[in-house]
C-alpha cells in the first residue's frame, strides 16, 4: 500500500479490519468517503462514535442497548415467564421481526467452542443462571442457539445445567438447516422453528 499517503493507507487499513471487507472493498470505501462532502463524513464518524459511546449491555438480558434495562426488558407487554436464549443481538432482531414471540431474551454473546478456547465462562451464561435463580416468574427457557455443532453443544450444556431447576427447557425445531444461522432464516421458518420447539 506504499502508493497511498500515510493517512489514506491508515484509513484503508482500518476499514479493512471490518468483517467482510477485503482490501479491495476497503480501498473502494476509503475513496468513496474521501469524495464525500466534509459534513457527510463527519455525520458518519459521529454516528459511529455516539453508538459506541452510548451502547452497553442490558443488565438483565445482556442485549445491546442505549438504556438499561433495554426496551424489551422494560416493556410491560412482554411475557415474563419465558426467556429465549440466543447467541447474539442480531438474533434478537431476527426474532423480533417475526412478531410472534412475546417473551424475554437472554443474549449469550457467543457459543461454547472448545476449538476456539471459548468455554462457558467466556459467554454470558453466568448471567443467565443468576437471572433464573433470582426470578421465580420464569417457567420456560427456549434454547435458540444456531443449529451448528457449537450451537447444539451449547444448548445441550445449558439444558443439563437447568435440569435440576424446575424450569421447562425447550429447543427450537430444525426448520433452520443444520449449520444455518438464525439471523438469516426467513420469518416463516423462524416462526415454525419456535412453534415446533420441544423439551430437551
Ligand atoms: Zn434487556
Amino acid at each position: 500500500m506504499a502508493r497511498y499517503s500515510p493517512t489514506i493507507a491508515k484509513l484503508i487499513a482500518e476499514l479493512g479490519k471490518l468483517p467482510g471487507i477485503g482490501s479491495k472493498s476497503a480501498q473502494r470505501l476509503a475513496f468513496h468517503l474521501l469524495a464525500q462532502p466534509q459534513d457527510r463524513v463527519e455525520a458518519l464518524a459521529e454516528a459511529i462514535l455516539e453508538a459506541r459511546r452510548t451502547t452497553r449491555l442490558c443488565s438483565v438480558c445482556c442485549n445491546l442497548t442505549d438504556q438499561d434495562p433495554c426496551d424489551i426488558c422494560a416493556s410491560p407487554g412482554r411475557d415474563r415467564t419465558v426467556i429465549c436464549v440466543v447467541e447474539n443481538p442480531r438474533d434478537v432482531a431476527a426474532m423480533e421481526r417475526i412478531h410472534e414471540y412475546k417473551g424475554l431474551y437472554h443474549v449469550l454473546h457467543g457459543v461454547i467452542s472448545p476449538l476456539q478456547n471459548i468455554g462457558p465462562d467466556q459467554i454470558r451464561l453466568r448471567e443467565l443462571l443468576a437471572r433464573l435463580r433470582s426470578d421465580e416468574t420464569i417457567t420456560e427457557v427456549i434454547l435458540a442457539t444456531n443449529p451448528t455443532v457449537e450451537g447444539e453443544a451449547t444448548a445441550l450444556y445449558i439444558a443439563r445445567l437447568l435440569k435440576p431447576a424446575n424450569i421447562r427447557t425447550t429447543r427450537i425445531a430444525h426448520g433452520i438447516p443444520m449449520g444455518g444461522d438464525l439471523e438469516y432464516a426467513d420469518e416463516v421458518t423462524l416462526a415454525r422453528a419456535m412453534e415446533g420447539r420441544r423439551e430437551i
